[in-house]
């Protein structure tokens, strides 16, 4: 049942077979970066049974076929995914915006799809325990997940995340290590971990977070009833979400249910842009901003795990990157607000990004998190 071919890697392009990948306590190629799981897509065409996966109802696990599970009844779920596409004409300034409201996942961001994809293969590897660098969504995700498998949980929490977000991951049970320094930081500590506890899994951006993350894009499609939107408008921290809905399309293209792919659009804070200055400057290489600071703390990831994935995601869908300001995030979080959809203000990102751009036909914006996680500026 399980149709990967392979991973890739995105910098030296190196194919490593699955095995080689799945036995690795961190899974990345030897030159350092990251892989992408490759499927083989014949297969898939055959397993989905076309006119009935077009038409039954856009829900998280309803595309296992292109994620790595090897036995579907023994799969981790929530209830992640199926969030809403809203339209709320107010918000559009040219053409049709669509906003969809990630926030209404089991832990208030979308990190919860990777998670429940992340928490299968740890039962699927036998491991007991899950260990994590976390800006806050994903330490909260992977500390809830974990404990409704009956899986003990450690996060490596930089020091620029919000009482809130620590909050709630102490309120699911895990361990949780406050790092002095950055997410970069964090996540060498999160590593070094795993190395030397091989009952541990390293969960993160690594591959299998993305092939759960894929369920953003390919459910855009459904509830567009498989029409392809003109452009999609994303976050970027580590840059796994933008590449994941870059992957969904480029997927549902090459099994033939769509015919296009829509345009990708990365938008960064400017004190941690380090995607956004690669493009602008046309580099093959990612330069890593030290110590961001900033108030939208789910994306200051200084050094992006998925940086190249990212550039990649932009570049092939003849997409662009922009920066805005913190400030720019705190308006466009008011305008949401203000028009019924609450999110933090990394969640605005995308949103503040779409207001500096004049961009034409039908988009997207994700809303990535709750508002409630962090209230920065409300009080
Ligand atoms: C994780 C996160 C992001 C950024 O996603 P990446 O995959 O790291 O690029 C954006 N917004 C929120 C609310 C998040 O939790």
């Amino acid at each position: 049942m399980v149709y990967v071919t392979g991973f890739r890697c995105f910098r030296c392009g190196r194919l490593h077979k699955p095995y080689e990948i799945e036995r690795l306590p961190i899974p990345r190629c030897e030159c350092g970066s990251a892989v992408d799981a490759e499927y083989d897509y014949k297969s898939i065409k055959k397993v989905i049974l076309r006119d009935e996966f077009m038409r039954t109802p856009a829900t998280h696990w309803k595309y296992w076929a292109f994620m790595p599970v090897k036995d579907l009844s023994k799969c981790i779920s929530m209830g992640e995914g199926s969030t809403p596409l809203l339209e709320n004409k107010r918000l559009s300034k040219t053409g049709r915006l669509l906003i969809k409201y990630e926030a209404v996942n089991p832990t208030g961001s979308f990190k919860d799809r990777g998670s429940a994809l992340e928490i299968t293969k740890a039962l699927e590897f036998k491991k007991k325990k899950v260990a994590l660098a976390s800006t806050g969504n994903m330490g909260a995700s992977m500390a809830a997940y974990a404990a409704f498998a009956g899986l003990k949980c450690k996060v490596f929490i930089p020091d620029i995340v919000g009482k809130e977000k620590i909050m709630q991951i102490k309120a699911y049970g895990a361990e949780t290590i406050l790092v002095a320094g950055d997410y970069s930081v964090a996540m060498r500590r999160a590593e070094e971990f795993v190395m030397s506890n091989n009952d541990s899994f390293l969960t993160g951006d690594y591959p299998w977070r993305s092939e759960g993350t894929k369920t953003v894009g390919f459910e855009i499609a459904d509830q567009l009833y498989w029409h392809v939107p003109d452009y999609i408008v994303v976050p970027v921290g580590n840059g796994t979400l933008i590449w994941s809905i870059y992957e969904a399309f480029h997927e549902l293209a090459l099994v033939g249910i769509t015919d296009k792919i829509p345009r990708i659009i990365g938008v960064q804070v400017e004190n941690c842009a380090p995607v956004a200055d690669a493009w602008e400057n046309n580099l093959k290489e990612i330069i890593p901003v030290k110590n961001p600071k900033t108030i939208a703390t789910a994306i200051a990831c200084g050094d992006p795990i998925d940086g190249l994935a990212a550039l990649r995601a932009i570049r092939d869908s003849g997409g662009f990157a922009i920066k805005i300001t913190d400030n720019e995030a705190l308006l466009a979080r008011n305008l949401l607000s203000c028009n019924g959809i609450f999110v933090e203000p990394s969640g605005a990102v995308a949103y503040a990004g779409y207001i500096k751009n004049k961009l034409e036909g039908t988009g997207v914006c994700i809303a990535t998190g709750h508002g409630l996680k962090d209230m920065y500026g409300l009080e």
